[in-house]
């Protein structure tokens, strides 16, 4: 077993923990020339942590143990790995983090965020590995520079980095520290199976070509706008006037692919729920619980209905990916 300790000098091993995301308002506007659609979102990062070890070595090699390991790519389609090169390149380390020569990095990913979940894990993967990097070579990036080079590895990445509540603009990248009173009980739903982004989205530009008004007209979709009885709500504290507030335009896509999900959210409803929703593109539906309490009850009872994989109870906001532990390997 690998053994970590605190030492002043240099260090050969440093860990970050990074938390998921549930998103407490996505609208996803018209599809855009390069395939893109504007959103107007607000994340919200939970208490369900993913850790990032990054070990100096020859060679840069990642492992990934935990919640999903198996779905995750090992090589440098790994979000993480590719977030430690461009880190890398940004800094002058040249070919380093890719694995050239002396100077690599292992990668060590703990998940406990769910793959293709609607969660953001990937992101979150990559954010710790820039903050842990960031710590490990020494190279003093600041959280902006940190952010500019994660906005182009993804773009969750930013908010990972930050955590808190935010809102987020363009393709989400573009962060404002939302103001949020008192904290949110949440319970979380894995579902069996994951789903992708880029087929979630297809799917909802599909139903969206297909509606038509009453004489048979096309229906346009609008711009995006920021929800302002959400934001008062979450101003507030009241987990009661954020429950209802809580939309999710990708919602009736993932609920047209993965059908089971309209009983799982249901399920939350019948036991207690405040709001009920799909995360961001799905399959993890997020349900709002009145207190830590009725979270426990809430998670008892969507286990019993047995309409989802694994149930979690987590609270947010929580801090985004920072470092946890830093030493040399003894
Ligand atoms: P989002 O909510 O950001 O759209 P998601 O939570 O639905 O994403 P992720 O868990 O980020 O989905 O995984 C999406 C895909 O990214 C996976 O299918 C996987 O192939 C790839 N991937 C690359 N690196 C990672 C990583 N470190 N952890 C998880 N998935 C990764």
């Amino acid at each position: 077993m690998t053994h970590v300790t605190h030492v002043d000098g240099p260090t050969d091993s440093v860990t970050a923990r990074v938390p998921a995301k549930v998103n407490l308002q996505l609208s996803v506007g018209p599809l855009r020339e390069d395939g893109y659609h504007d959103l107007v979102t607000v994340f919200h990062a939970v208490s369900l942590f993913d850790e990032v070890t990054v070990t100096s070595a020859e060679r840069t090699s990642v492992i990934v143990t935990g919640e999903g390991g198996p779905a995750v790519p090992l090589g440098p389609a790994n979000l993480a790995v590719r977030a430690a090169a461009a880190l890398a390149r940004a800094t002058g380390r040249r070919g380093k983090a890719a694995g050239q020569g002396a100077g690599g990095v292992r990668i060590d990913i703990r998940k406990r965020i769910p793959v293709a979940a609607g969660l953001a894990g990937g992101s979150a993967d990559a954010a710790a590995a820039l903050v842990a990097c960031n710590e490990l070579w020494q190279t003093g990036l600041s959280v902006a520079e940190l952010t500019e080079i994660g906005a182009r590895i993804g773009s969750d990445v930013p908010f990972s980095l930050a955590g808190g509540t935010a809102v987020g603009l363009g393709r989400g990248e573009r962060l404002t520290t939302a103001l949020v009173s008192g904290s949110y009980q949440w319970v979380l739903a894995f579902g069996a199976a994951g789903l992708s982004t880029p087929d979630v989205y297809a799917a909802c530009d599909r139903l969206r070509a297909a509606r038509r008004t009453k004489d048979g007209q096309p229906v346009g979709v609008t711009e995006p706008q920021l929800s302002t009885a959400l934001m008062a709500a979450l101003r507030s504290g009241d987990p009661a006037a954020v429950g209802p507030l809580l939309t999710n335009d990708l919602q009736p896509a993932a609920l047209s692919m993965q059908p089971l999900l309209r009983r799982a959210l249901q399920a939350g409803r019948e036991h207690g729920a405040l709001g009920a929703i799909v995360s961001g593109s799905g399959p993890t539906c997020a349900f709002l619980a009145r207190s830590a309490e009725s979270a426990r009850e809430l998670a008892v009872g969507v286990t019993g209905a047995g309409v989802c994989r694994a149930v979690v109870h987590v609270s947010g906001p929580v801090p985004g990916a920072s470092v946890v532990q830093s030493g040399a390997v003894a």
